[in-house]
């Protein structure tokens, strides 16, 4: 009996082993999958516009374009993609900073309202152009917070960019800012295609995407754009949420702990 019972010990224990060595190996291929098809991604989007830059500018030494209007066009377009590899440079440059913790972050006691404004200001122009209706819903009285104001703008900036990026048929962004418990938030809402309830959680990893599998249909990117998101509400000791529905949208909210004065604690206001 005593026999039996230790054989079946060993035997769960080395099953229970060898279950955890089979995920341990599995998440390790998964991640090697996920680097290489960030590499091959990458290495597309930088060749797809150095191909258009060095072509436009070949044709322009031609001197075979006749009329100021071509030319411009040409230009503008040698621009467009320049600013395009210089975004997606930047922004691997920029997660690889917070990374590896090389970031340096400027504290200071700001209002996420103000800091909400200066961005839409900056952007409006940008969502008119691509025909989106922002808007935007600040709460009336919002406790200070401390944080870096560029690193919590580039994270809108990031959260903007993909309710740009993903929306179809429904260009309508609403921007919202409130208190709950002891954090302040920023919320973007979009209504595009959503995040089905099982790739919620995967979204905010390193280089991870969703890919249609349709290559004329895809959207391009790094799958840098959340994990930057993260990693500056994580320096921030903020959380940040997702809330969808497939088909209905993605609501990102970003938290950050209030601070609270002197004054606050000695009332008992929290
Ligand atoms: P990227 O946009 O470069 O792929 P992100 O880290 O910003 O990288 O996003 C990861 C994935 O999450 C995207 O590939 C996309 O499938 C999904 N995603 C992000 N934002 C949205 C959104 N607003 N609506 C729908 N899907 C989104």
């Amino acid at each position: 009996r005593e026999g039996l019972r230790l054989m079946a010990l060993v035997l769960l224990v080395i099953f229970i082993g060898i279950w955890f060595l089979f995920l341990s190996v599995k998440r390790e291929i998964e991640l090697a999958r996920i680097k290489s098809e960030f590499i091959s991604n990458v290495s597309h989007e930088i060749r797809t516009p150095l191909a258009l830059i060095s072509m436009y500018i070949e044709t322009l030494e031609m001197g075979r374009i006749k009329t100021i209007e071509k030319v411009n066009e040409y230009y503008r377009i040698i621009g467009k993609e320049t600013q395009r590899l210089t975004g997606m440079v930047n922004k691997i440059l920029n997660f690889s900073r917070l990374e590896s913790g090389r970031q340096k972050f400027d504290f200071d006691t700001c209002n996420l309202n103000i800091i909400t404004q200066k961005v839409l200001d900056t952007y409006q122009f940008h969502l008119k152009n691509k025909g989106f209706d922002v808007k935007y819903f600040p709460a009336d009285r919002l406790k200070p917070i401390r944080c870096d104001r560029e690193a919590i703008a580039d994270a809108l900036i990031n959260l903007i960019d993909n309710a740009i990026k993903y929306s179809r048929d429904i260009k309508k962004i609403e921007i919202t800012t409130g208190t709950r418990k002891n954090y302040t938030f920023v919320e973007v809402k979009d209504h595009g295609p959503g995040i089905p309830k099982k790739k919620q959680k995967l979204v905010f990893d390193k280089f991870y995407r969703i890919t249609t599998g349709h290559l004329a249909h895809e959207v391009k990117g790094t799958g840098l754009g959340l994990a930057i998101v993260n990693e500056i509400v994580k320096a921030h000791k903020g959380k940040v949420t997702l809330t969808s529905k497939p088909g209905e949208g993605c609501t990102f909210r970003l938290y950050f702990p209030i601070l609270f004065t002197d004054k606050d604690l000695s009332n008992n206001n929290i």
